[in-house]
């Protein structure tokens, strides 16, 4: 389905970031993974996905949470893949506190990562988007863009922040063959939630497993993870033919947390 397309993920080098690329990569799409870690274990993931899925991959190490880095890995990806077809703006942190214990340097940190990253990408892209008459933005945003939930002043904000700049992008882009979309999950497994689990049976003595059932019974009413593999394939088929229609959009994939 993807095949001869440039699929550019960022923090690809972990969580759902590499479930997303291993997805478009199972379409054909070549890729280019963006993220931090160990050089060895992200040469073995970057050879992994191309010999298991027959495509071309690179890596490229930018923090995009520098404008002029965000922006160079659009262009490298042109450079080096010979252009940038899908952009998945994923590359995210979290920092919680109560917002009048909020460190200032951690809300500049979320907001240059978690939103500023998607404008800078964004407008590098989407002329070579508009030149080929076809593209795909997916950001992934979360169901904290779209409810609240406290000691999360900053992550609410840049991921409230991310949904808008993804409508607008959708406005300006309609009918160009460029479609924008959100996708905003509820509580996924990864690294990230791993550190709020952590604090979560610190606080409340609890084991490891009864911090899980405490963390999902409070908001995701499944009661049950979403996978990165599920994220993935939302994002796959959001690059597919049948979602050539669907722009602008913030698309739940949170067990009904949003529903509530
Ligand atoms: P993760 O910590 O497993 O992965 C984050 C990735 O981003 C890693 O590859 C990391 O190296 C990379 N990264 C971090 N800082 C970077 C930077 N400055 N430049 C480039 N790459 C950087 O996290 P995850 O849970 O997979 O989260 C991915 C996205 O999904 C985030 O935007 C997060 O907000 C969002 N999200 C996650 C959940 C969840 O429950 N896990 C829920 C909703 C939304």
């Amino acid at each position: 389905m993807l095949n001869g397309r440039v699929a550019v993920v960022t923090g690809s080098t972990s969580g759902i970031g590499l479930a997303i690329a291993r997805a478009l990569a199972g379409e054909g799409a070549d890729i280019v993974l963006n993220g931090f870690g160990e050089a060895d274990g992200i040469e073995s993931i970057r050879d992994g996905i191309a010999s298991e899925f027959g495509v071309r991959t690179a890596y490229d190490p930018a923090d995009v949470s520098r404008p002029e880095e965000a922006a160079g890995l659009v262009r490298a990806a042109q450079e080096r893949l010979g252009g940038c077809d899908i952009l998945v703006n994923n590359a995210g942190i979290q920092h919680t506190a109560p917002v009048e214990a909020f460190p200032a340097e951690r809300w500049d940190a979320i907001i240059a990562l978690n939103l500023s990253q998607a404008f800078h990408t964004i407008r590098t892209a989407i002329p070579l988007m508009y030149g080929n008459g076809w593209g795909r933005i997916v950001n992934i945003a979360s169901v904290h863009g779209r409810v609240a939930s406290i000691n999360k002043a900053a992550y609410v904000s840049a991921k409230h922040g991310l949904v808008g700049l993804t409508k607008v992008v959708a406005l300006e882009a309609a009918g160009r063959g460029v479609t924008c979309n959100a996708i905003c999950p509820g509580w996924v497994l990864t690294p990230l939630i791993q550190k709020q689990i952590d604090i979560r049976a610190a606080e409340k003595d609890l084991t490891e497993e009864a911090a899980i059932v405490d963390l999902l019974a409070e908001k995701q009413p499944s009661k049950q993870f979403a996978t990165p593999g599920q994220v993935g394939g939302l994002a796959a088929f959001l690059c597919s033919p049948a979602a050539d229609q669907i722009t602008g959009q913030e698309l739940g994939i949170d067990g009904g947390w949003s529903a509530q």
